[in-house]
């Protein structure tokens, strides 16, 4: 047996069509596609106003069971399904996140799929793209200067330097800048106080990017932007400080979509990449309108598991836009089955144990509980998931036959998809399925009303979700939400950040664990965004390099191709 073709020697023996072609697959051209380089061009937004008038196609979005540590093949799975979907005559497009470069740099190395289900450029989209990520940075960090500038004049409002909020940002993985001391110097050199970075993706402004419906909605929720308090404890807004048209120029073309293309020629759609836990993590709404007018269907990828992404993306994104999904795919493995059967030891940052490619369609059932549980989470939003069994080697048939029980039981449809190893045709059975859950639709309902007081809409999703008993407020935590709600935030969603490796707030219990109660530390307020988060866990939002970070790997060849990125 040959060994497997990596994915870099893949992608390089597909030639990728003109970006024009794959734009005309949406029924876009002319002005609407600014070419960007070879197989890349970004959408101008009056492509939407003209496509409001075609009918809208169904949508689709991805999640998956809790993760082990590498993950377990969101992103191949909503690739691999529009090839599928356009093998069976369909026309789909897909829509990811753009990746952070610290992560790829750090631990994952590339994440634009692998095998035969990738999108390309994989270096350029995992690199820089189109620049959107620098210009969120940019818009951020003049944001921060502008604060410091506005502390340095004491304009009015006169803002405390010990209650500024507002962060500088990098899109880099850097420990050493986490915490700060700034405007050392002289007189003229600002105002000496305590400030840290943060990695782009945690920026506020990259979910602003991600939820905006138009620059005028952008530039609303710019000028909502908190930056910190007045002497008097009052808020302090980027429109206060007078920054919010300016950063709307510097997005101006950030908030247009990249388009790109998968190995198959299905239209890609990367566009923004808030972070997973203190934001929604989910990609952009205009990207995903675009598509969905564009094609019978446009699938998108939510981050982490059911608990997490899909449930963001019902209450957060699908909120914001008010569109309907019609069908929803989880994404499980065997491997991570038999994984939550907690009988393996698995070290984050080191490759999985050998012990979990053992023949055992017993651990799969003991893992089982993680799987009907996240089934439950998307049924609490009126939609009947298909389950996607990701297909990896080493995979035993009485183990998807121990998962094809269990889908049975829950009464749900489950497909084996093999889409890294076979492209589009390993995906066909999944697509049938997907097409013909998308067509009997569901019965979409969000998890609680908007006007449902905050601290109840926490503790709704830590209890139906999350199977937490209840939720444990800090001291203060309570009031501070009364308080946002007798100042007018009471209808925000609100987003918790957890880790995303348990059903539950400890990374530790896997499975789906019961007799636990959900410990909220903080409660913060995203403005602009628009929702409210709570911390309940170590969540970092400025991460650190390993030992032996990716970009070690990373150079050129005597060529001058990129080596060491996958
Ligand atoms: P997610 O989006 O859920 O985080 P990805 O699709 O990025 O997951 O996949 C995680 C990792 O596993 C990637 O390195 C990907 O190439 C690899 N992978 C995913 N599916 C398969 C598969 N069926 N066979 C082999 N490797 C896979
Ligand atoms: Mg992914």
């Amino acid at each position: 047996t040959s060994r497997p073709a990596d994915n870099l020697s893949i992608a390089r023996a597909v030639r990728l069509w003109p970006i024009e072609e794959i734009a005309h697959r949406l029924g876009l051209s002319g002005e609407a596609v600014e070419p960007y380089g070879r197989g890349i061009a970004k959408l101008d937004l009056s492509a939407m106003a003209a496509l409001a008038e075609r009918p809208r196609g169904r949508y689709v979005v991805v999640t998956s069971m809790t993760p082990t540590p590498p993950g377990e093949g969101k992103t191949t799975t909503a690739i691999g399904l529009v090839q599928g979907l356009q093998r069976l005559g369909h026309t789909a497009s897909v829509a990811l996140r753009q990746p952070s470069m610290g992560p790829t740099l750090g631990l994952k190395g590339g994440a634009t799929g692998g095998g035969y289900s990738q999108v390309l450029p994989m270096e350029r989209i995992n690199l820089h793209l189109t620049g959107d990520l620098h210009a969120v940075g940019a818009a951020h960090n003049l944001l921060a200067a502008m604060v410091d500038n506005h502390l340095h004049h004491r304009l009015a409002p006169e803002l405390d330097p010990r209650e500024v909020r507002w962060q500088r940002v990098i899109d880099l993985n850097d420990r050493a800048l986490r915490h700060l001391v700034m405007g050392l110097g002289g007189r003229g050199d600002g105002i000496p106080r305590q400030g840290g970075f943060e990695i782009t993706a945690a920026s506020e402004v990259m979910a602003v990017l991600a939820l905006a419906d138009s620059l005028v909605d952008l530039r609303r929720r710019l000028g909502r932007l908190i930056v910190g308090l007045d002497r008097d404890g009052e808020p302090v807004t980027a429109e206060q400080v007078g920054a919010a048209g300016a950063m709307t120029v510097l997005l101006k073309e950030a908030l247009k979509p990249n388009l790109l293309q998968t190995l198959e020629h299905a239209p890609a759609l990367i566009h923004a990449g808030p972070f997973g836990n203190i934001a929604h993590g989910n990609s952009s709404i205009v990207a995903d309108r675009i598509g969905l007018h564009a094609a019978d269907f446009l699938v998108t990828e939510a981050g982490f598991g059911a608990d997490m992404g899909a449930e963001r993306f019902f209450n957060i994104k699908c909120r914001a836009s008010g569109l309907v999904p019609d069908a929803a795919v989880l994404v499980v493995t065997v491997r991570a089955l038999k994984y939550h059967s907690g009988r393996h030891r698995v070290v984050p940052g080191q490759p999985l144990p050998a012990s979990l490619l053992l023949e055992s369609p017993d651990e799969v059932r003991e893992g089982g509980a993680n799987l009907l549980k996240q089934i439950d989470n998307v049924r609490a939003h009126g939609l009947d998931p298909v389950v996607a069994i990701n297909a990896f080697p080493g995979d035993h048939e009485s183990e998807v036959a121990a998962i094809r029980e269990l889908c049975a039981s829950a009464g749900v449809r489950a497909e084996v998809s093999s889409h890294v190893r076979d492209g589009g045709e390993g995906a066909l059975a999944l697509a049938e399925a997907v097409a013909e859950a998308a067509e009997a639709g569901g019965d979409f309902q969000y998890l609680y009303p908007a006007d449902l007081p905050l601290a109840e809409k926490i503790e709704r999703i830590a209890t139906r979700l999350y199977g937490a008993e209840g939720v444990d407020f800090a001291p203060g935590t309570r009031e501070r939400l009364e308080a946002w709600q007798r100042q007018g935030y009471g209808a925000f969603p609100v987003c918790i950040a957890k880790t995303h490796m348990s059903l539950s707030s400890d990374p530790g219990r896997l499975g789906a664990p019961t007799g636990w109660r959900l410990p909220v530390r903080e409660v913060r307020l995203s403005a602009g965004a628009g929702f409210v988060y709570a911390l309940a866990g170590d969540i970092r939002t400025m991460p650190g390099f390993s030992a032996s970070p990716a970009a070690t790997r990373l150079d050129i060849d005597e060529k001058g191709n990129t080596v060491g990125l996958y």
